[in-house]
């Protein structure tokens, strides 16, 4: 199917940085001091106790600045000059497929972006530093409370992006890759595929809400599995 594919859209999930280190929140590891991702993930968290939660970020963000692309970011970085039409889509915040040299539709923000927490009107701006020399952070223009620039639990997705994702499922090869198909809307966009008639991986070592519905599903690492997929190709 691949060969033949000229439209090829993947949508990672944490799975695909597994490899590399970076813990997903569901897998083993998730747990941070016995805090689970949704306890702090979100906006409530947040404006109850946003100590506690930048403390939560700059340790990810200091695991995620050790780990390196692996062989799965760097297979789908290359497939943007091997289909004519070819779309990342990305749920992760880490910042490793840019890394490896390609820049995802990034449905859920940056990890190492940050934005106003009071909401005053100035734009997310880019923040690498790692630990952070202040925390919690500062918005620069107003004073107020920085914020992690990533969409937490329950919050919205930038309906620009949302478009451009739901649009790359008309494609001919649609590949889910490393997610658990729970969090929406992105777990949807492999129904929208399949509706549209793409022909759908998943690629998984576990079995997801998505696994019944896929055509072919590839159970083992995203950087077992596409380092395959790429050498047959
Ligand atoms: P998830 O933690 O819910 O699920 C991870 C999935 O990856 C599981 O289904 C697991 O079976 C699978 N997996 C584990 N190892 C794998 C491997 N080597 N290859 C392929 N698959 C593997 O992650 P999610 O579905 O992305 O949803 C969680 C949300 O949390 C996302 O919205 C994302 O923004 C955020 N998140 C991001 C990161 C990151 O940026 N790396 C990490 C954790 C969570
Ligand atoms: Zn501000």
């Amino acid at each position: 199917m691949l060969r033949s594919a000229r439209r090829v859209t993947v949508l990672t999930g944490a799975g695909v940085s597994a490899a590399s280190g970076v813990p997903t929140f569901r897998g083993t590891g998730g747990l941070w001091k016995s805090f689970r991702p949704e306890e702090l993930a979100t906006s409530e968290a947040f404006a109850r106790d946003p100590a506690l939660v930048w403390e939560w970020y700059d340790w990810r963000r200091q695991t995620i600045a050790a780990c390196r692309p692996n062989r799965a970011h760097e297979v789908l970085a290359s497939w943007t000059d091997r289909f004519a039409g070819y779309v990342l889509i990305t749920q992760n915040v880490d910042g490793l497929h840019e890394r490896a040299g390609l820049a995802p539709v990034r449905l859920h923000g940056s990890i190492w972006e940050l934005a106003c927490w009071d909401g005053c009107g100035v734009s997310a701006w880019r923040n690498e530093d790692v630990p952070l020399p202040v925390r919690p952070p500062r918005c620069p223009e107003c004073g107020g409370l920085a914020r992690p620039g990533v969409v937490w639990f329950g919050e919205g997705l930038d309906p620009r992006v949302v478009a451009r994702a739901t649009q790359s499922t008309a494609c001919d090869v649609f590949i889910t890759a490393g997610t658990s198909s729970i969090v929406y809307p992105a777990a949807g966009l492999v129904h929208d595929a399949h509706r549209r008639g793409a022909f759908t991986v998943e690629i998984n070592p576990d079995a997801t809400p998505a696994s019944a519905i896929v055509d072919a599903r590839l159970q083992d690492g995203a950087e077992t599995v596409l380092d395959v997929l790429d050498r047959l190709l």
